[in-house]
């Protein structure tokens, strides 16, 4: 059913030799690579489709605007959105954020109301609330976590006043690989009536999603993570919210009639989507979601597991090893240092091998100052990634240990 080596070979790239040696890929939560449909979809429509969307009259035109909101239903109904005026297209995880902290403090929020966040957020999900707070006065409280990285969730409780307006926390941590226990936070934060923004963009390419089941509120990712192409992403929002919300942009698109007068708004979900969208984009993502959804998510989301579980046991195996990231529940994202080698020099040394692996802070320089490092080595993985590859990259570290 999960045939790892048919699957392998539907993404040209894991073909390929670096330095002589075979691509072992360990980069996927900072991107994904592109199954050949992708790709072959984005040059089709550039091919054969390529017009601008829902302003033609044109045969092209209709065909484009047709392709682009049928991707639209695609996204709909891989989160098991209840309708596609919920789900607005952005160009990825960081901008849906900043949609939504741009329109949501102008209109939803007071100087002084409160947004809570957690320690293992990503950058896009700290700094879009601290530019709101330096313009509106917003505050930013923050849920703490144990040292193996799962959320302190009495402390999360104690949080929340009559100024706490809003949480936004990640799905999966893109370090520690916490699975948070978003749906029970959702049912927190709902009995104290403030709305929940979760970031997908860790959780969409290795789980099955669905926001009315989770009861999101808000729910954004990224293309490019989900083996889509770069550029184009989600946010979705309950209907009465969006419909609560100003535009974020102006321009064409989001407009229904402008005058120098008075100016007023498309409907949605187009009020949230100024100017020509990515529609060659969003076809690309909707070949994507339609590749993992053949794949199935609980296939992918088993294997995966399977995967993690073997590589934590393997690298837990090398003298010096520390990871990052012991939570209950946790996905393919393995943080780790060896010994005193510095993240980088690991990095470095595992890329002559051909091992791709990320090292820093992973955006997400609060998380480190409380895990009081710089940065980790981080390994995470994708529906292709194999044991073969777990034992090039441990076979790799020991390697580099021994030269150190
Ligand atoms: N949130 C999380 C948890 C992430 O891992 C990332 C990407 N590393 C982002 C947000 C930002 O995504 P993008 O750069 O695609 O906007």
């Amino acid at each position: 059913m999960y045939d790892i080596q048919q699957i392998r070979a539907d993404f040209p790239i894991l073909g390929r030799t670096v330095y002589g040696k075979p691509l072992v890929y360990l980069d996927n939560g900072a991107t994904t690579q592109k199954p050949r449909c992708v790709v072959e979809a984005i040059t089709n429509e550039y091919y054969n489709t390529n017009a601008n969307v829902h302003r033609g009259v044109h045969f092209l035109s209709q065909q484009a605007t047709e392709l682009h909101e049928a991707s639209r239903e695609t996204v709909r109904k891989f989160i098991n959105a209840r309708s596609t005026n919920e789900i607005i297209f952005t160009r990825g995880t960081t901008e849906s954020i900043n949609l939504l902290a741009a329109t949501f403090c102008l209109s939803q929020m007071q100087t002084g109301d409160e947004v809570i966040v957690s320690t293992m957020e990503h950058h896009s999900n700290i700094v879009p609330w601290q530019l709101q707070a330096m313009q509106r006065g917003i505050v930013l409280r923050v849920i703490p976590m144990d040292d193996e990285g799962n959320l302190l969730l009495e402390e999360y409780e104690r949080l929340f006043s009559p100024k706490t307006k809003l949480v936004s926390i990640a799905h999966v941590s893109n370090v520690l690989g916490t699975v948070n226990p978003v749906k029970d936070m959702i049912r927190t934060a709902h009995a104290h009536g403030v709305p929940v923004l979760v970031d997908g963009a860790q959780s969409i390419p290795h789980m099955p999603v669905d926001v009315r089941e989770l009861d999101a509120d808000f729910y954004v990712f990224s293309g490019h993570k989900v083996y889509g192409p770069t550029g184009v992403g989600v946010l979705y929002g309950k209907e009465d919210w969006l419909d609560k919300l100003p535009p974020y942009q102006g321009g064409g698109e989001m407009i229904q009639h402008v005058s120098f007068e008075k100016t007023t708004f498309n409907e949605l979900p187009f009020k949230f989507e100024a100017g020509t969208p990515d529609y060659i984009g969003t076809t690309g993502l909707a070949k994507a979601l339609d590749y993992v959804s053949a794949l199935g998510m609980d296939n992918i989301a088993a294997y995966e597991h399977e995967l993690t579980e073997y590589a934590l046991r393997r690298l837990r195996e090398i003298p010096g090893m520390r990871i990052f990231g012991e939570a209950k529940e946790r996905g393919g994202v393995i943080s780790f240092l060896v010994g005193n080698i510095h993240h980088f020099d690991m990095g470095t040394l595992l890329d002559r091998l051909g091992i791709a692996v990320r090292t820093g802070h992973h955006c997400a320089q609060p998380l480190m100052t409380r895990l009081g490092i710089e940065g980790t080595v981080r390994a995470s993985f994708g529906l292709y990634n194999t044991k073969e590859e777990v034992d090039a990259l441990v076979a790799g570290i020991e390697r580099v240990r021994k030269m150190f």
